[in-house]
This record gives structure tokens, sequence and C-alpha cells, in this order.
């Protein structure tokens, strides 16, 4: 009869103190901790056989009962812009998404909380799936890790043959440098998940990142943010997409319950008590629905004066949507209306359309199994040792 395996620990999931109480269990000293982070994290191991400066009898009782898990990539697909979109494997069935977007001054990793979505605003293609579970500590920041891994460092400037023997010995930049939680699902309903997963993205020892250089994005979970200005300091962005609370009632349905007065209140208090800069806000610029002059103005009564910023996002088409993408002259003369207020607004540059990565499109649809093997032929799974 097999022996049952009890399920290993993916360290990827465990936070330096849960790390150090875990090899304190294991007979070692808890800084040890620090030096497992370290091969993990600044070095893109997962093998325990490498981490040389680490007790063999440490070494070999974690490789007995731990291990390092990235999620599994079912399918990667290059868009022309250089955008990158991974189909990552939940379970047999279920599938979720990570994009990186390359710029020429930073690469942002846009990665998921959740598997679909239970907030169902009414122009995202991830509502239309409906909501399968959270994802895990480990399944956020195992994103991160497969990213880093996959991508490898940014080439210096040296002939080709030679750029990755220089890129390793020059300890080139890493070309993830800006980590947003704006992928598949709410992240403010994975909460449980998602504050470990911000701290060993922060952690010295971890992924290293400035608080400023990971973005949280809600639809606008009222208590939540209460709850996260009391665990985490991360950049925070909103989807606000309508002016008042009849129109975005309609957009946003989380907003029947936190209206957009309620709404405010927290994201100013957010950034009281986390020395935040400021708050960005999302607005989907949607063909006739919230895109006039008058909603412009609207909008800035309810921003002015605070520390706001304002992130025009032209609304991403998919299958079966009733929306259409507002025009661009009227999303230039939007933002022309929020600025000549004195209201800082961007239109967001569309990234990654052309392989369904842009904002809203992503789905995690599972692809049939025999796409799935002739995808990764086709756009070649690429891992660094
Ligand atoms: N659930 C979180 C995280 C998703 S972030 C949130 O709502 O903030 C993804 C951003 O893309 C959000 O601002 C979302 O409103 C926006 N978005 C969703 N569907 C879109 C679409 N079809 N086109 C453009 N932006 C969209």
């Amino acid at each position: 009869m097999a022996a049952l395996t009890p399920e290993r620990t993916n360290l990827l999931g465990l936070t330096r103190p849960a790390l150090e109480t875990l090899v304190a269990q294991l007979g070692s000293k808890p800084f040890r901790a620090r030096q497992l982070m370290n091969w993990i994290y600044k070095r893109g191991s997962g093998s325990f056989a490498d981490m040389t400066d680490l007790a063999k009898d440490l070494r070999a009782r974690l490789a007995a009962t731990a291990e390092v898990r990235a999620p599994e990539v079912l399918a990667l697909r290059r868009s022309a812009d250089g955008t990158a979109k991974w189909l990552l494997k939940a379970d047999a069935s279920q599938a979720y998404e990570m994009v990186f977007i390359p710029e020429p001054d930073r690469g942002t990793l846009c990665i998921s909380s959740q598997v679909g979505c239970a907030l169902d605003c009414s122009f995202c293609s991830t509502a239309q799936q409906g909501f399968n579970r959270n994802l895990s500590t480990a399944e956020i920041v195992g994103q991160v890790w497969l990213a880093v891994r996959e991508l490898g460092r940014a080439a210096p400037p040296v002939p080709a043959g030679e750029a990755a023997a220089a890129a390793a010995a020059s300890g080139a930049e890493r070309q993830v440098t800006n980590v947003v939680l704006m992928g598949m699902g709410e992240p403010l309903a994975n909460l449980r998940n998602v504050v470990p997963a911000l701290s060993i993205l922060l952690d010295d020892f971890g992924f290293d990142l400035s608080r400023r250089r990971v973005t949280l994005s809600t639809s606008g979970l009222v208590p939540q943010i209460y709850r996260l200005a009391r665990m985490s300091n991360v950049a925070l962005a909103v989807s606000l997409h309508a002016p008042d609370d009849a129109l975005r009632n309609e957009l946003v349905p989380i907003n029947r319950k936190h209206p957009i007065a309620e709404l405010l209140e927290a994201c100013w208090h957010y950034l009281d008590e986390q020395n935040g800069r400021s708050v960005t806000f999302e607005y989907v610029m949607l063909a006739g629905v919230n895109d006039s002059p008058a909603q412009a103005r609207a909008l800035t009564r309810l921003l002015k004066g605070h520390p706001a910023k304002v992130n025009l996002i032209p609304f991403n088409p998919f299958p079966g949507t009733r929306y259409r993408r507002s025009p661009a002259a009227a999303i230039q003369r939007f933002r022309d209306e929020l600025l000549q207020r004195g209201l800082l607004a961007t239109i967001r540059r569309t990234r990654g359309d052309d392989i369904d990565a842009a904002c809203g499109q992503l789905a995690g649809r599972v692809i049939d199994r025999t796409t799935v093997r002739l995808g990764n032929k086709v756009f070649g799974v690429a891992v660094h040792p």
C-alpha cells in the first residue's frame, strides 16, 4: 500500500516570521530563515541542494518537508508591443492570468488575487466568469517569483552573446520593478492571503520592493480599506468609474452597499494612516456612459483639494459586452476638463490588447489541452535555471 505523502509546505507562502518559526521547528536558528529567503528571492533558487551555505541537515529536513513551488504555466503569449501574458493553473479546470508590461523606465507585473471575481462590474470580462476561489499567499507570491525567473534580468548594453554572463556578473536590474494587484479578482476580498503576500513583496529579504512600487487596486470594499490601513502601506488605487452614485451603482454594483462618499472617506483615512502620497482613481472610459464633459466636472468636484490622481482607462472590449470605448477625442477632452480644474489626470496607454491582456480582458479561459501543448511549443515557455 502506498504511504500517504503529507503535503509539503510551500515556502513562497510564508512571511519572514513564519519562515523563522518553521526553521526553528526543524532544529535550526531562526536567522537561517534570512539565508533561505536570500536564496529564494534574491537568487531565484527553488532547489535546497543549491543552498550550500545552509547546514546539510537543515537542507535535508527542508527537502523532506518543504518546497518552493511556483504556479504551473499553461501558456505564455507575447504581444507585438512586448507585453507578456501567462495563463496559470489553479486546478484541473480553472486558470488565472498574469501580465508583464515592459516600459522604457520600468517593468510592471500585473498579478491576480482570485480565480474569477464576485464583484460583477458590468464592464469587466473577469466578472462574466464568476468567482471560483481565492488564490493562496503562495500562489500570489509565486506569480512574482515565476515572472522574475522567467524574465531574467535586464540585459546590460553589451554584445548579445555576452549579455547573459555580463548580466549575472553585473547584477543587472531585475526586469520587474513594479507590481500591481490589478489582475483577476478583488484583492480586498482576499485580505487573509493578500496581506502576507504584500509583506513578502516588501520585505528586505523578500522582493525588497518599495511600497510605492506595489499598488493594490480595489473596486471599493470600504470596511476592508480600513482593515488594510492597519495592516499594510502599499499604494492604493480605487476603481471609481463614475462621478455619481446612480451611475456607479450600475457599473460597480458594490457601490449600492458602499456609496461614493463613504468610499472617499475610507481613501483619505488610508492616506492619513499610512502617510501615503495620493490615491489613484481609475476611471474606465465608456462611450456615452460616463465620458461627458459635465461628468468630468462632477468628478473634479468630488476629488478637488484631495491628494488624488485620476487614471483614465480606455475601455477594452471583450466578446458579448454592450459597451464601447470612448473616442480618443472624448477621452482627451475629459482629461483636459480635469487638468484645467487642477486635478492630476493621465490616460492609461492600452497595452497587450492583441493578446487579450489589457485591463478588464483577463478571463483565465481554460483552453483545451491540445492547444495548451501547442501554445507551449509556439511561445516557448522559457524558464531560466
Ligand atoms: N477588482 C480590482 C482589481 C482589478 S484592477 C478593481 O476593481 O480595482 C483592473 C482595473 O481594470 C480596474 O480598474 C477595472 O475596473 C478596470 N477594468 C475592468 N474591465 C475593464 C475593461 N473592459 N476595460 C478597461 N478597464 C477595465
